[in-house]
């Protein structure tokens, strides 16, 4: 018999098991609400920096504030939104 071992799966990085319990609630600044909505930036690219030599919508996805909407600046900051 050729039982060859198996490989183990990589695990992405980003599930690892973790203690939600020790985690900080993110709260919105503004408002103190702790529950937030999904939403989108839209990043346009220029025709010169597309792959399709087109111009082009990127969204990307953050989380905004369910009461007020706002979006945590440090999300803004990962995507990179110039205000
Ligand atoms: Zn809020």
């Amino acid at each position: 018999m050729n039982m060859k071992p198996r490989k183990p799966i990589p695990q992405p990085k980003k599930q690892v098991q973790v203690d939600l319990n020790e985690a900080e609630t993110m709260l919105c600044e503004d408002c103190g609400n702790g529950v937030y909505i999904p939403a989108f930036f839209l990043k346009r690219l220029s025709p010169l920096m597309s792959p399709t030599g087109k111009e082009a919508l990127v969204p990307i996805q953050v989380y905004s504030c369910g009461d007020c909407g706002k979006v945590p600046d440090k999300l803004k900051q990962e995507v990179d939104v110039s205000s």
